[in-house]
């Protein structure tokens, strides 16, 4: 940003709050209907359509938390010699008794037999000859010893409807027997580029061209989430191309996707076409990057026209689009989270719209340190691959000097 820029006010009294425009697009969002069962193993990060019970206590039975030898604890005495009768190991319960003066040796996930209520571990006590030990220190009741249900109770809900399934709750429904389960049928996401000027990759680039990066870097970001998408290719900026993109996805999709022409004064139907045969907004977000963004239907489908430029594209996106994809998923997107971070270097922007300036994250010594990537145009892609954060400045800052707390969002938690 040059000096001179950085002085005036952008802002506009016409334009939304990044809140105000997330809460109307999720006012529009509605989780879709449709539910389909599917196997655990391919049900990670989908959204649960129905709660999930607990069928079994876990652990089933009591067991060993340690290795060693299992007691009646009121001969749990330092010096207490004890005869070994028996071995539980894992899978191999031990089904004889245990008497006044008698253990059994046990290993980690054994069953505790009945009369046993404590185990002491192994290096706790001395192996005598004969089949006796001999303990070192005094054994509390229940010692080392997990109880029959601890992880999880026959009959609770382990997880909520609009669950979206985590690696450990496979597991935990794993442990619960549990191999399928009812979840929330994926989103159908249709998206397009527009521009004249965009060649697709393999394609040499004329006078005046660009390779299309946003529709790839719309996929990338698309995989990330429980939604089917459809690649609709580039769309050249004539009305006949963009209307039957837009019809095409209007009758398919649950979500449109789009990028580019969506500034005023532009060479574009997009606007147009949404205006005429859509019901669409053309909205001014007061943030940097990514002001204009469309919202609105068209067909039956949602419609999010994200700015052209790649930055702003992918900055709307993180705000507005996965919320959307989520809420469209059966789940909702945890707010962004925001953590305080030393700045490195001063950073500079003009007052009237929240910033969110590409930066570089770190720990350092127990603390957050944090520092620009450098150019921050909304056309330099390179500034959101090298980031892994954004740096918030609010609406009526002009900016912050090095060695201040801003404000930082780890992408993380909106990508
Ligand atoms: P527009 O919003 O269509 O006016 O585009 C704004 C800027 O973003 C222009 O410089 C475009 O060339 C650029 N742009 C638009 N679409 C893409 C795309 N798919 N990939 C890379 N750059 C794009
Ligand atoms: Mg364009």
């Amino acid at each position: 940003m040059s000096g001179a820029s950085s002085c005036l006010d952008e802002s506009d009294p016409n334009a939304l709050t990044v809140e105000q425009a997330l809460e109307r697009i999720l006012a529009e969002s509605a989780p879709v209907s449709g539910i389909e069962t599917l196997g655990i193993a391919e049900a990670l990060d989908r959204v649960l359509a129905q709660s999930v019970a607990a069928r079994i206590d876990v652990p089933p039975a009591r067991n060993s938390a340690m290795d060693g030898y299992g007691l009646r604890s009121g001969e749990g005495r330092a010096g207490n010699v004890l005869r070994v009768v028996g071995v539980s190991a894992a899978g191999h319960p031990w089904d004889g008794t245990v008497g006044p003066g008698e253990c059994v040796r046990i290993l980690t996930g054994a069953v505790v037999p009945d009369d046993v209520d404590a185990v002491v571990v192994q290096e706790r006590v001395s192996v005598n000859g004969g089949g006796q030990v001999t303990l070192e220190a005094d054994v509390p009741p229940g010692a080392n010893i997990r109880g029959r249900g601890e992880d999880t109770r026959a009959g609770t809900v382990i997880l909520d409807a609009g669950r979206r399934l985590t690696a450990a709750d496979i597991g935990l429904l794993a442990s619960q027997g549990i191999g399928e389960v009812a979840v929330v049928r994926r989103p159908r996401v249709a998206f397009f580029t527009t521009g004249d000027e965009l060649v697709p990759i393999g394609q040499p680039l004329g006078p005046g061209q660009i390779h299309d990066s946003n529709r790839y870097t719309l996929a990338a970001l698309l995989k990330r989430y429980p939604v089917e998408f459809v690649d609709l290719g580039v769309i050249a900026d004539t009305e006949d191309a963009v209307r039957s993109a837009l019809t095409q996805a209007g009758a398919t999709a649950d979500l449109i996707l789009t990028t580019g022409g969506v500034s005023v004064g532009d060479a574009d139907y997009v606007s147009r076409l949404l205006q005429q045969e859509g019901q669409v907004g053309f909205w001014k977000v007061a943030m940097k990057p990514g002001r204009p963004l469309a919202f609105g239907r068209f067909g039956s489908a949602l419609f999010l026209g994200l700015p052209g430029n790649p930055v702003s594209a992918m900055a709307t996106f993180s705000l507005f689009v996965r919320p959307a994809l989520l809420r469209l998923s059966g789940t909702e997107a945890t707010p962004p989270w925001t953590l305080r971070a030393r700045l490195q270097e001063d950073l500079r922007k003009a007052p009237g719209r929240v910033d969110f300036q590409r930066g570089i994250l770190e720990q350092c010594d127990g603390g957050w340190v944090v520092r620009s990537t450098g150019g921050q145009g909304s056309h330099q892609l390179r500034s959101m691959s090298l980031a892994n954060a954004y740096i918030r400045l609010p609406a009526e800052s002009s900016g912050a000097r090095a060695g201040e707390d801003v404000d930082v969002i780890p992408f993380q938690s909106v990508f």
